[in-house]
C-alpha cells in the first residue's frame, strides 16, 4: 500500500502543498508532540493541537449534530483567533482545526489563514462551499487541508445530513481533486451505515476521486435529537476496528482513526490534554460533543496558557476519566459525568440544556474494549501512531 499511496501523493497533489503539508502538518506535528511531552514531564498542561468553532451558523441541519445554531450567529471574533494561535505558536502548537457549525461561513476565515503561514488548518466542512474562488484560496495559501464530511452513499448520507447534500460534496471534492489540492473525506460512522463505509467499495469511490485520507469518527448520540438507534455496539465497534486493519493493508489512502493508540487501546484524547475544543464564545472546552467550561480566552487577560494549564476543570475531567475507563465517559458513565460538570460549576455553552441530556443517557459501551485490544498490526500506522496519529487534533 505505501508506495501506491506515495505515488499517488506525488502525482495528485501539487508538490507546492505536498511540501507545505509535509513540513507544517508532520515535521512540525513532531515538534508539537515532543514539546507537549515536555510539558507533561513538568506537570503542565496545554494540549499540542487546538479546535476552534469559528461560528456555530450552519447552512445543514444534520441528524445528530450538537450544534445549536441560533437565528443570530455566534462567530469567534477574529482577535481573539490571532491572540489564541499566537498563544498556541508559543508553545509548539501549529495545528488548528477550524470547525463550526460550518467554518466556511465564518466571515474572514482565509485573513486567519493567511496570517498564520507557519501554522497548517484543517477546516472540517460540509463541502458545499467550494466553489472556483474559495478552491483558488485553498491553492493559494497553501497551509489548510479541507476535511469534508460524508458519511456513506447517497441514500445513507442524506437521511443523517440531508437531501442533495452527498451529490454537492462529491462536486466540492472534484475541483478540490482538479486543483491537486491535499485534502480528505471525514465520515462518522453509526450502527446502520457501518458496512457501507468500512467496505473495498467505499474507500475505493474516495481514491478514485482525490482524498488522500479517510477520517472515521464514531456517531455520539448528543445534541438536541441524540438519535441513539445511530449507536455503534461493542460488536459493532469490535468489527470497525478489525475492518480498519485490514483495509489500511489494502489501500492506497491514509485511513486516520483517534480512537486506539499503536496497541489498540482505547484513548480519549482530551482526557490526554492532546487537543481542547474552544467554542464560538471563547469557552474552552474538553471537546467538541462536550460543551461546557469553566474557563474563556479572556481569562487571565488573555494568557491562554495560564488559563488552560490552570483549569481547574479541565485537569479534573482528565482525573475523572482517568479513574473510570480509557474510553469515553460521554457514551460510558454520562450519569457521572453529568455530576462532575455540575459540581464542577462550570457553564453549558450549547445554547441547549446539555446537561440535562447527558443525564438522561444511558450508559452504553464506547471504544474501549479491554480484553479484545487489536494491535496495529502494519509497521506504517505502528509508527504514525506513535509518533503522531493523536497529534493531528482528532477528538474520539
Ligand atoms: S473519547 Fe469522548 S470525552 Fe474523550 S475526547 Fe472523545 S468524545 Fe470527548
Amino acid at each position: 500500500m505505501l508506495p501506491r499511496l506515495l505515488y499517488r501523493m506525488t502525482t495528485e497533489i501539487s508538490p507546492r502543498l505536498l511540501f507545505k503539508a509535509g513540513h507544517l502538518w508532520v515535521f512540525k506535528g513532531d515538534r508539537a508532540m515532543r514539546a507537549y511531552r515536555k510539558r507533561l514531564k513538568r506537570g503542565e498542561l496545554f494540549p499540542p493541537f487546538l479546535f476552534l468553532a469559528l461560528t456555530n451558523a450552519c447552512n445543514l441541519r444534520c441528524n445528530g449534530c450538537w450544534i445549536q445554531a441560533g437565528e443570530a450567529p455566534r462567530h469567534l471574533p477574529l482577535d481573539d483567533v490571532h491572540r489564541l494561535i499566537e498563544a498556541g505558536k508559543r508553545q509548539k502548537a501549529y495545528f488548528y482545526t477550524l470547525l463550526g457549525g460550518e467554518p466556511m461561513l465564518y466571515p474572514q476565515l482565509w485573513e486567519i489563514v493567511e496570517a498564520h503561514p507557519e501554522c497548517y488548518f484543517q477546516i472540517i466542512t460540509n463541502g458545499m462551499f467550494f466553489d472556483a474562488a474559495s478552491v483558488e484560496q485553498v491553492r493559494r495559501l497553501g497551509n489548510i487541508t479541507p476535511l469534508v464530511s460524508i458519511d456513506g452513499f447517497a441514500p445513507e448520507n442524506d437521511a443523517r445530513r440531508g437531501r442533495g447534500t452527498f451529490e454537492a460534496a462529491v462536486e466540492g471534492i472534484e475541483r478540490l481533486r482538479k486543483a491537486k489540492l491535499l485534502f480528505g473525506v471525514a465520515t462518522t460512522v453509526t450502527g446502520r451505515n457501518l458496512d457501507e463505509v468500512t467496505a473495498d467499495e467505499y474507500v475505493r469511490y474516495f481514491i478514485d476521486r482525490g482524498a488522500m485520507y479517510l477520517w472515521y469518527y464514531v456517531f455520539r448520540p448528543v445534541g438536541p435529537a441524540p438519535s441513539p438507534e445511530f449507536c455503534v455496539d461493542r460488536e459493532k465497534m469490535l468489527t470497525l476496528r478489525r475492518r480498519l486493519l485490514a483495509l489500511r493493508r489494502r489501500h492506497p489512502i491514509i485511513l486516520i482513526d483517534t480512537y486506539w493508540n499503536a496497541a489498540g487501546e482505547a484513548v480519549c484524547p482530551a482526557a490526554q490534554g492532546l487537543g481542547f475544543h474552544i467554542g464560538p464564545g471563547g469557552s474552552i472546552e474538553p471537546c467538541p460533543p462536550l460543551s461546557f467550561a469553566c474557563e474563556n480566552l479572556a481569562d487571565h487577560e488573555g494568557d491562554l496558557f495560564r488559563t488552560i494549564d490552570g483549569s481547574r476543570f479541565l485537569r479534573g475531567f482528565q482525573q475523572f476519566v482517568s479513574e473510570r475507563t480509557r474510553g469515553c465517559v460521554i457514551l460510558e458513565h454520562p450519569q457521572e459525568l453529568a455530576r462532575f460538570i455540575e459540581e464542577s460549576g462550570a457553564a453549558d455553552h450549547s445554547g441547549r440544556d446539555a446537561l440535562a441530556e447527558i443525564a438522561a443517557s444511558p450508559p452504553r459501551s464506547s471504544h474501549h474494549l479491554p480484553g479484545e485490544e487489536m494491535p496495529e498490526d502494519y509497521w506504517v500506522y505502528r509508527f504514525l501512531k506513535r509518533k503522531l496519529f493523536f497529534g493531528m487534533g482528532g477528538y474520539g
